[in-house]
């Protein structure tokens, strides 16, 4: 806009009614915050090379959605830095850090709508797609002593139009903890650096139980659970080194290092964290415990804009900037 022509539309700003006012307020704090977003996102976009075909001959090519968009000379094909992630396509990007910051504050999909301004479809949607590359990071290796532990969740099919079987009454309480079919059970790890790791089990046996343990433990790890059978045979089986802990029999702590007060204590937080989306759907478990470990990663350092590169899957870069 020319200077003249601005001089002009700022005159007509004494007209505006309140609620015209603070609608433009609102406004001018969206593009704000959209600049801010495409700041960060440039910052750390570090794009060497074609995402189409690797070639590393771009040149600046316009702007798509606010940001760079590049071509290749190689084959000609144009992209941003989201094109191909999970944020690709989505709109309001002055939105997007109120959103994160709503993922950090662990909202239901309704609340995080009404905070951001957003419908309850556009909140689900933003949701998953925030949540896919965080939700892939899970510990590959635990160092040292590494505490196991299954803990459950009530099998839920809620959300789904077509239950597989008759439901449940409501405030029906399932069966039996961990033995009937309706309780889902995850086995949880966790050594004593923090990294995590989750399960989703077909059951609680040994069989069920080894595929999580092979090959996760440190060479000279030392697996911690209680005194369940199933862990013993399934370490037994791998040959990894296992204490138990014989909790029924009042034994908490062995030779003052072996416990599962780390992995019960995490577990006991999953659970209160979970308790406010009152059931989540059996199919989305896995997104749920994903979430809860990426919070757990963070903790007191997170922040929207972390949690922004999360979303593109920058963790890790974002700890080489931080330590650089
Ligand atoms: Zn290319």
């Amino acid at each position: 806009m020319k200077t003249i022509e601005f001089k002009e539309w700022r005159k007509g700003l004494s007209e505006l009614s309140r609620e015209q006012r603070s609608e433009l307020d609102r406004e001018l704090h969206a593009h704000k915050a959209g600049n801010e977003v495409v700041e960060w996102l440039e910052r750390g976009g570090m794009l060497e090379a074609c995402i189409h075909c690797g070639g590393n001959r771009l040149y600046r090519w316009g702007k798509e959605a606010d940001l760079q968009r590049f071509r290749c000379r190689e084959c000609g094909k144009t992209f941003t830095v989201l094109t191909g992630t999970p944020l690709a396509r989505l709109r309001h990007k002055g939105r997007w850090l109120d959103y994160a910051q709503a993922l950090e504050d662990g909202l239901t999909v309704r609340k995080a709508a009404a905070r951001c301004g957003v419908d309850k479809n556009t909140s689900f949607r933003w949701r998953h797609r925030f949540l896919i590359r965080p939700c892939q990071e899970k510990a590959r290796h635990l160092e040292g002593i590494a505490e196991a532990d299954e803990t459950f969740f009530r099998e839920s099919f809620k959300g789904q139009r077509k239950l597989p079987r008759v439901a449940h009454r409501r405030g029906h309480p399932a069966s039996k903890r961990g033995t009937g079919k309706e309780q889902i059970p995850v086995l949880v790890m966790r050594d004593r650096h923090g990294a995590t790791a989750d399960f989703r089990l077909k059951g609680t046996a040994a069989e069920d139980i080894e595929p999580a343990l092979r090959g996760i433990l440190s060479p000279d790890g030392i697996l911690c659970t209680d005194g369940a059978a199933a862990y013993k045979i399934a370490a037994k089986h791998l040959g990894i080194a296992h204490r138990a802990i014989n909790l029924s029999a009042g034994v908490r702590v062995l030779a003052g290092v072996y416990h599962i007060q780390n992995v019960n204590a995490y577990d006991s937080r999953l659970k209160g964290w979970m308790r406010r989306f009152h059931g989540v759907a059996t199919k989305y478990l896995e997104n749920y415990l994903g979430w809860r470990r990426w919070l757990e990663r963070w903790g007191q350092g997170n922040s929207p804009r972390i949690a922004l590169w999360a979303a593109m899957g920058w963790e890790n870069r974002f700890q080489q900037v931080m330590q650089t």
